[in-house]
């Protein structure tokens, strides 16, 4: 008997029911310029897509367990590794321990194995994901319940037929200048996707660098117009070309940079050039970029150097009816937007 009450508060209680609020949440946690962005779907199920640094102090670990709890999970339902470098993976040991982690999302095997730091923290990933895994290429869906979520980059290859709505021509393509190839070639293996809810748009494409970005939006836009673009790479310039910002025109830009990564003026101005911007949030005030280029700071969530930093969070709500409402966890400010 007190068994089968113990299986039934288990059920109750578990991530599906205890988190639905409704809404589609996500949380960008802050690694000090390494990625974990952590998404609820309205039904309560949860994609944590990278898991930042490894620490002997566990920072980022912990860092996006207190995001999980502030969310209500009791699991990650799948963790998304877009690739395979220390500010993505890192914290992925540390993290398996402190919760429950379902399945396994990713490219395949990396492409920097013969680097001994990257071969350990595959080795790693492979005894983790035993089983729970799977390997991911475009076209793909992420079955998170409540939400459509399509993989458009893996491996370095790109969706080859444009997402519905989407395949314009793109007239920006005749100015880009391909860039040398990008010396951490894992980089251009990220998995990108697009989540849709509604009228709201997500795009988050890991660190792809510039050449990679142009199979996504030349020579027409395979991915079409997103309402809110995290930034790819940190906010770095060797991603967020200015020919992938006129094909996807976000309403909201969310840099999940680090105090000195990510962030040069020349990315501000990119964005800033792009039709129907609102707003730009960060992650951190990027100290090496003018202040006054760097957004206003109450849409900033940390304004410290790296060490002694609190860790605050950006939060993003979206309703059924697309209304998506921006929060600032260090001061509470938040605006709301509508998705189109
Ligand atoms: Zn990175």
């Amino acid at each position: 008997m007190i068994k089968t009450l113990t299986a039934a508060l288990a059920l109750l209680c578990s991530s599906a029911l205890f988190g639905a609020s409704g809404n589609l949440e996500i949380y960008w946690i802050d690694a000090e310029g390494g990625a974990a962005t952590l998404i609820v779907s309205p039904t309560g199920e949860s994609l944590l897509v990278d898991t930042a640094n490894r620490r002997p102090d566990n920072r980022d670990a912990n860092r996006i367990m207190a995001a999980a709890k502030m969310a209500g999970l009791e699991k990650i339902d799948y963790l998304l590794t877009t690739h395979y470098h220390g500010d993505h993976i890192g914290a992925m040991p540390a993290l398996a321990e402190m919760i429950p982690i379902e399945h396994y999302l990713d490219h395949g095997v990396s492409i920097e194995i013969d680097r001994p730091r990257v071969a350990t923290a595959y080795a790693e990933y492979e005894a983790l994901s035993q089983g729970k895994r799977t390997i991911l290429a475009p076209g793909h869906k992420i079955p998170l319940a409540g939400v459509d979520i399509t993989v458009v980059q893996s491996a370095a290859r790109s969706i080859t037929t444009p997402l519905p709505g989407a395949g314009q021509p793109n007239p920006t393509c005749a100015s880009f200048v391909r860039q040398p190839d990008d010396h951490d070639p894992d980089n251009d293996h990220s998995v990108g996707f697009v989540l849709r809810f509604g009228e709201f748009d997500f795009l988050d494409l890991g660190d792809l660098t510039q050449n990679y970005e142009q199979n996504l939006v030349c020579p027409n836009n395979l991915i079409g117009k997103i309402d809110l673009y995290q930034t790819t790479h940190h906010g770095l310039d060797r991603s967020n070309s200015p020919q992938i910002l006129a094909a996807i025109q976000p309403a909201v830009i969310v840099m999940n940079n680090g105090a000195r990564k990510g962030g040069p003026a020349a990315v501000f101005e990119t964005f800033r050039a792009t039709s129907g911007l609102e707003d730009i949030w960060q992650g951190h005030l990027a100290t090496r970029t003018p202040k006054e280029i760097n957004t206003d700071e109450k849409m900033i969530a940390n304004l410290g150097e790296t060490e002694g930093c609190e860790g605050h969070l950006l939060k993003v709500e979206v309703t059924a009816a697309g209304k998506y409402t921006v929060t600032n966890l260090r001061n509470n400010f938040s605006k709301s937007y509508q998705a189109d």
